[in-house]
């Protein structure tokens, strides 16, 4: 589903990506860890092109993004991304929040859209709040809408970059269920988390960067549980 290949990313003459490979298969959950600066959230921008990469080869969904020819937002429209700050239209109710994109885009009727809508925010636990406006909502549940909007366009890839990092600590809990859920129900999701505890038991693969490399990855148990890496080690002792 994503495959980035030696790709490296400078602004001006500061290099913060320096060749990063990753690979998430259909289904998987990959995990992206590291220390503050290091590039990840870089990294997540890149794969979706809402940062142009200096060089190297980034593949999703199937087609080769780096290609200058290639429709980024035709790809784009099959990727939910979730960021840390949730970027509702605060003048929408949550419910048109939800369909805005699947009308202009997928070009669904009010009806069709409005029923997917509801069902995605049904899933995330919001369906009673459909006609609220974002600001009558905790972070959480604003957080939970962008969920669910960006499953309301079918999505085949997440990408969330530190989608809990913003909210109160006892909201968190309810938007790494909703995640969790996601994952269970078999998403494709590349998840950029300080979380280790939903970093070890939701992902497949844990990705440790620092620095802008990848220093280690592999299965979450053994990066996080068992780390080969001592810069691995350090970085898990600051923040377990
Ligand atoms: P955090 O955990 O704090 O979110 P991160 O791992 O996501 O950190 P990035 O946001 O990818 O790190 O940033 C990596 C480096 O790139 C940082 O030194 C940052 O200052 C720099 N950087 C990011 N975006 C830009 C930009 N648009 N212009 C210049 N420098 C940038
Ligand atoms: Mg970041």
């Amino acid at each position: 589903v994503v495959r980035v290949s030696d790709l490296h990313k400078s602004f001006g003459e500061r290099e913060v990506l320096r060749g990063i490979d990753l690979e998430v298969q259909a289904g998987e959950v990959v995990c992206v860890i590291g220390p503050s600066g290091s590039g990840k959230s870089t990294l997540l921008r890149c794969v979706n092109l809402l940062e142009q990469p200096t060089s190297g080869r980034i593949e999703l969904l199937g087609a080769e993004v780096t290609d200058p020819d290639v429709d980024i937002d035709r790809v784009r429209t099959h990727v939910g991304m979730v960021f840390q700050q949730f970027n509702l239209f605060s003048h929408k109710s949550v419910l048109e929040n939800c369909t805005m994109a699947q009308r202009t885009v997928l070009r669904r009727s009010r009806a069709e859209a409005d029923r997917v809508a509801l069902a995605n925010l049904e899933r995330v636990g919001l369906a009673d709040r459909a006609h609220a406006m974002p600001a009558q909502l905790s972070g959480g549940q604003q957080q939970r809408v962008a969920i669910a909007r960006a499953l309301s366009m079918d999505p085949q890839l997440m990408l969330f970059d530190e989608p809990t990092s913003a909210l109160d600590p006892e909201l968190v809990g309810d938007v790494l269920g909703v995640m969790r859920d996601l994952a269970d129900a078999g998403m494709t999701m590349l998840v950029v988390t300080h979380e280790m505890a939903f970093a070890r038991e939701v992902g497949d693969r844990v990705v440790f960067m620092d620095d802008g490399t990848v220093v280690e990855t592999g299965p979450a148990d053994e990066v996080i549980g068992a780390p080969r890496e001592e810069r691995t080690r350090t970085f898990l002792q600051r923040v377990l």
